[in-house]
């Protein structure tokens, strides 16, 4: 193979942009790990001959389909369905589905290549993938939503299956979509199978998934701070979000004696200085799930709580915080205003929450920064865990796949510290997660030669 094919970053990156126009979250999302891999590639030519960082932003395939479906007023809906299949090296393609307005090609082309990294980074066998379509399921009742789930996997249950891809939930997609896409998978192919994660207890889920992603966030926050003789104990976090993601981060940071000041959605956040306890994280939990509220709700009801429409709470003094809900939600001017008000470390629940001016900031003030593709990397590794329990027809408890939760979270930290540690005792979260998730993967397809 020729050495000439070595391009430098600035070169590669045009071929990003021109290959992938308008695809500007993909972009970013290649962008940020392509920084720290040129630089780690610089001494390794069979990286760059076999063209390995090349074929791995460029995904395995894209699957895009129509999703008919009918409402409750009898009107035909049209929406668009996609499953990216990124990167399968190192096991079957892994990750959720997101259903949300906001879904087009571009959002989940980097959802499934970060995922590829994050999934590595877990030390399973799991490959990168991530699917979804722009349906918006705010304000739709029961049975439209489960003819939307039907009608998507009665196109998507072609292209998965337990050793094929593995899809699970993302924002949008929750217990009850899981359940409704298995049902249909199971009724078009007469197998029951582990082919989705998140699944329900009694139709072997994994007893950790819900909390996993969230409580993972808290683990590799409490990591990051051990590192550096720090503790969750007495700090104050600012959380977004009030999904899954966010409730079960505010729930460990809870148990570990920190206070939780605020929480959010798409309309506002609300902020409540007494903090958010166990009993009010319940309350939300409740809102969100059974109610399908809105998070304005908890000012009306907790008193000392306000609401702050429109806006999101990375202005609110703290010691930490925790962005668990959606890409590019803490820009640069939030990320200045975090570190000037004292914040010591972020843990992202969320992928992509941070835009890359953002992550300068934090990397300028050298406040510690978990990229989103490790801190939040505990849902999936629960998931590898539901795997391998539906392969091997067994359930294990909720005590144990805590301890392999919190081991595996402990794992990634180390992984990170060894890539990312930049020798005068500052740790480069980032660099280390995407220098050690690249390893594994890139090396798996050296071995399998030119595929
Ligand atoms: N959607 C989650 C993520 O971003 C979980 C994926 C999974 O469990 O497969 O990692």
């Amino acid at each position: 193979m020729a050495v000439s094919d070595h391009v430098d970053l600035a070169t590669f990156m045009e071929g990003v942009k021109k290959r992938n126009p308008g695809q500007t979250e993909f972009i970013q999302a290649v962008h940020e790990v392509a920084q720290d891999i040129f630089e780690f590639m610089s001494d390794k030519v069979e990286y760059h001959e076999a063209q390995i960082l090349r074929r791995i932003a460029e995904p395995d395939r894209v699957v895009s389909f129509r999703v008919c479906w009918e409402d409750d007023n009898h009107n035909i809906r049209v929406q668009r369905g996609w499953r990216v299949q990124n990167n399968n090296a190192i096991g079957p393609y892994k990750g959720g589905i997101r259903f949300h307005p906001s879904v087009t090609e571009s959002v989940l082309k980097f959802l499934a290549f970060e995922q590829t990294f994050k999934n590595s980074l877990t030390g399973l066998p799991m490959g990168g993938g991530k699917g979804g379509a722009n349906f918006n399921p705010r304000g739709k009742s029961d049975s439209e939503v489960m003819r939307f789930c039907q009608s998507f996997m009665s196109e998507l249950y072609r292209h998965i299956g337990p050793n094929t891809d593995v899809p699970a939930g993302d924002i949008g997609v929750g217990g009850r979509e899981i359940g409704y896409m298995f049902g249909q998978y199971k009724r078009l192919t007469n197998r029951w199978e582990g082919v989705l994660t998140g699944k329900g207890q009694e139709y072997g889920g994994s007893q950790m998934r819900p909390e996993a992603t969230g409580y993972g966030a808290v683990y590799f926050l409490q990591n990051m701070l051990k590192h550096q003789g720090n503790d969750v104990e007495g700090q104050s976090a600012v959380i977004s979000g009030s999904g899954n993601v966010a409730t079960h981060a505010a729930e460990k940071i809870t148990q570990l004696g920190g206070k939780v000041l605020t929480m959010s959605d798409s309309g506002g956040f609300i902020h409540d200085p007494d903090g958010i306890d166990q009993e009010k994280i319940d309350w939300v939990k409740h809102l969100k799930n059974v109610k399908r509220g809105r998070i304005s709700e908890y000012a009306d009801e907790f008193k000392g709580a306000t609401y702050h429409e429109g806006e999101r709470p990375w202005g609110v003094e703290c010691d930490l915080a925790l962005p668990c809900a959606t890409q590019n939600e803490l820009n640069e001017d939030e990320a200045k205003s975090l570190v000037s008000n004292g914040c010591k470390g972020v843990s992202e629940g969320a992928n992509m929450p941070t835009t890359l001016e953002g992550v300068k900031v934090f990397h300028d003030a050298k406040i510690l920064y978990g990229p989103g593709k490790a801190a939040n990397a505990g849902g999936v590794a629960v998931s590898g865990l539901e795997m391998s329990q539906n392969s091997e027809r067994i359930s294990w408890n909720q005590e144990r796949l805590g301890d392999m939760l919190t081991d595996l979270m402990e794992g990634i930290h180390e992984k990170c510290v060894e890539y990312g540690d930049d020798g005068d005792g500052y740790v480069d979260y980032v660099k280390g997660a995407n220098i050690a998730g690249f390893k594994k993967v890139a090396d798996a397809m050296l071995a399998f030669g030119v595929v």
